[in-house]
């Protein structure tokens, strides 16, 4: 398959409003491998630990250019690193944002995130970024930043005729609806879905049922991504849920899954937009369902020489 798109032309950049750091140079998720997940007030003994790299728009964005997408960060980060990245701001006013994550035998997590400098970035920043933003192919956001400012992001994206591509990632119960008429696609999985809706997604009924919900909220498509399962797929074009499934893999750490679906579905959109979105839900569910198979996150991502070439 031919993308419709040269990998090297400016106006293919994907931006991710991140919110995290530098993928390559930072250090900002710390890891452990227990038995079990500790219940509060527990204290329990683990037997790996591990730091590395992070923040959901970091993990989308180096899942996307190990696909071949040319990709630009906008975040901020704590002058505690020592970084020269043009949209990636730097601050004294707090440290650099962490993650802590506890990875069970079974693959599963719990996941900690303090946001610090995340959420110091603030519109200025996206002013500066907007020649970035304006001309991008795709802006994919999260919620690893201050909300409006990730709303005014994709604002800004949608007014220059820009894809956008919003992942609801931590969810909030009270999230602006403002988000929804922003999104081009919204994506969340199981956990943030039922926070969004109120409705627990326990199997694919459920999951059709929370789908329907987000579109009336004014999205012109829904992704609720399902862990094994694959993801529920709803748009306003096809308003009748669809059950797009990931293949039967083992699964040894699935942290950062998520992130790797939407890195690749970006891609995606950013380089074969003509592929029906079904198509890319499928293809993005295969990168996906690739990187569970490998513990960590970012280190789990799979790059394009190592994929299956019918993926391209
Ligand atoms: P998150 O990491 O946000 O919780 P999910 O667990 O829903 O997201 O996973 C995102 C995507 O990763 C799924 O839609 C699927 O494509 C893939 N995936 C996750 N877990 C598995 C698994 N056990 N087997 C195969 N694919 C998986």
């Amino acid at each position: 398959m031919k993308p419709e798109y040269t990998p090297d032309g400016s106006s293919l950049v994907l931006v991710y409003l991140v919110l995290g750091t530098h993928p390559q140079k930072d250090v900002n998720v710390i890891g452990l491998l227990t038995t079990q997940l500790p219940r509060a007030g527990e204290t329990i003994l683990g037997h790996k630990f591990f730091i590395g790299f992070g923040g959901k728009g970091a993990n989308q964005c180096v899942q996307s250019a190990r696909l071949g997408a040319k990709t630009s960060l906008i975040c901020k980060v704590s002058t505690d690193l020592l970084l020269d990245y043009t949209f990636v701001g730097q601050t004294t006013d707090a440290a650099t944002g962490t993650a802590s994550i506890i990875v069970n035998s079974e693959g599963q997590n719990v996941i900690v995130i303090v946001p610090g400098a995340n959420l110091l970035l603030n519109f200025e920043d996206l002013k500066r970024a907007s020649d970035v933003i304006c001309k991008a192919r795709v802006v994919v956001c999260q919620l690893e930043i201050t909300p409006a400012v990730s709303l005014e992001a994709l604002k800004m994206a949608r007014a220059s005729g820009v894809k956008t591509l919003f992942n609801a990632a931590p969810a909030l119960a009270d999230l602006d609806p403002q988000f929804y008429t922003h999104s081009d696609i919204f994506c969340c999985n199981e956990t943030e879905a039922e926070i969004l809706t109120g409705i627990p997604v326990g199997n694919l009924e459920d999951a059709e049922k929370v789908g329907c919900m987000l579109l009336e909220r004014g999205c012109k498509l829904v992704i609720v991504t399902l862990g094994a399962e694959g993801c529920m797929m709803i748009s306003v074009e096809e308003p009748i849920p669809k059950h797009v499934p990931a293949g039967k893999v083992r699964a040894v750490d699935t942290t950062g899954a998520g992130d790797s679906f939407v890195g690749a579905l970006a891609f995606y959109l950013a380089y074969y937009p003509k592929l029906p979105m079904e198509e890319m839900i499928r293809k993005s569910n295969c990168i996906a369902s690739v990187s569970v198979q490998a513990s960590g996150t970012q280190s789990s991502y799979p790059y394009r020489k190592d994929l299956p070439q019918d993926l391209f």
